[in-house]
């Protein structure tokens, strides 16, 4: 009979985030368990890797402030690298109500101590990238510390430490159920046989609703396909370039090795287990592509290398920490709405607070539970790309 302090469910970098926190926390008895032959496989190996703190709700800023700042100084604590490029987010507006709620954004950024965010002109936007079709637009706002990381790293970087400080990795192991006894969660049922535990971590990414129900936890995460669009090697456009975000149609892009990767949220996109690259998606990329950036028209791209990946989405667009309402020991690290990377962070920190002490200082934990959705206190979250 195996046996563990804490199980997490799924060794994705939310999963690997947790074990690493948990660890270093001083809980050392950590199994981690992921049902593929490999880390990585589902949403965080997929990732555009962006990180932001430019959010329009405090918790999310919050949760940004912290993580942004640990991905900053990842390889000199961990010892493995992250891959963080501080290389900014330039939001670009094209509409009065843009600007204004840039300008609310900002403001509630900066009260929160967000120190390297500002306000940017349409002509300065013009003198940095004379690149983009600009007569439209009339100005934007600016992080200098948001940037990207390499997610595959970052999460291999969190589960190696861990397991360094005696957390285990299961891999090739799916979890097949949850059981209880009169003292709440006793462990799970794997693959590989059961392993007893008292406290168990649904860290299982766009697939956390199928884990939730083995104790008949009702988590409102779907899953939504993302696509994303590489290109071939480019040279006319700037490789110091932030992430760009077009406001006037949610078209983004930022550089990746010698080109530059394309994004953009599909309104006709409808929820499921859609893994698939639709290859009709390139030409519509191709399209808001070559409207905000002229040179893009020589862009060459090969669908094949282009991919498709899952959003683990909530209705107010934010996460679900916490333990279950009902499920002692039953502990929730969901919904990240497209943000999983860039918080892992903040998440890690605030689970292993929440299972070593039942509380966490770095957000007002209250607002991120479960029950929010039943007792109607959601917290919409309106800048999400
Ligand atoms: C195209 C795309 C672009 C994105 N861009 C960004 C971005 O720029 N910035 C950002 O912050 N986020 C981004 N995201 C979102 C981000 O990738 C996710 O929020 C994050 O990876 C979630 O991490 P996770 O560990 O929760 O989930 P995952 O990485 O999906 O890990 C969950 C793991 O659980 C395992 N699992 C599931 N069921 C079981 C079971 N029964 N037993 C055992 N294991 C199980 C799965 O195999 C999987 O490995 C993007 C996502 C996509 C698809």
């Amino acid at each position: 009979m195996h046996t563990a302090e804490v199980i997490i469910i799924g060794g994705g970098i939310v999963g690997s985030s947790i074990a690493y926190h948990l660890t270093a926390s001083g809980c050392k008895d950590v199994l981690v368990i992921e049902r593929e032959t490999a880390q990585g496989k589902g949403s965080t190996g997929k990732s555009m890797g962006g990180v932001r703190a430019q959010f329009s709700t405090p918790v999310n800023i919050q949760m940004s402030l912290y993580s942004i700042p640990f991905y900053a100084s990842f390889d000199d604590l961990l010892g493995y690298p992250a891959g963080y490029r501080p290389q900014g987010y330039l939001f670009c507006a094209t509409d009065e109500k843009h600007i204004a709620y840039l300008r609310t954004n900002y403001q509630k950024q900066i009260a929160m101590g967000l120190k390297d965010v500002r306000l940017i002109s349409a002509d300065e936007i013009r003198g940095m990238f004379p690149q983009l079709r600009s007569d439209d637009i009339i100005g934007g706002s600016f992080c200098s510390t948001d940037g990207f990381v390499d997610p595959y790293s970052a999460m291999i970087g969190f589960m190696t430490s861990a397991a360094d400080h005696g957390a285990k990795l299961w891999k090739n192991t799916q979890v097949t159920g949850i059981t209880r006894d009169t003292k709440g969660i006793a462990g799970v049922e794997t693959t590989r046989g059961t392993v007893s535990a008292r406290k168990v971590v649904n860290a299982a990414g766009a697939w956390a609703k199928s884990i939730a129900e083995m104790v008949g936890v009702n988590l409102p995460v779907e899953p939504l396909r993302r696509m994303l669009v590489p290109t071939e090697p480019f040279d006319q456009f700037p490789h110091s370039a932030p992430m760009i975000i077009d406001m006037s149609n949610g078209f983004h892009f930022r550089p990746e090795a010698l080109g530059f990767l394309l994004a953009w949220n599909d309104p006709e996109e409808t929820t499921g287990y859609k893994m698939d690259f639709d290859p009709a998606f390139v030409e519509k990329i191709l399209i808001r592509a070559a409207e905000r950036v002229p040179v893009f028209e020589n862009l060459a791209v090969n669908p094949k290398r282009a991919w498709a990946g899952l959003y683990e989405m909530t209705p107010d667009h934010h996460p679900i920490l916490g333990e279950a309402p009902g499920v002692p020991g039953f502990f929730l690290a969901n919904g990240f709405s497209g943000h999983g990377v860039m918080h892992a962070p903040a998440t890690g920190k605030i689970l292993a607070d929440l299972i070593l002490t039942g509380k966490s200082d770095l957000i007002d934990t209250s607002l991120l539970t479960l029950s929010r959705f039943a007792e109607g206190k959601t917290i919409h979250e309106t800048a999400v790309l």
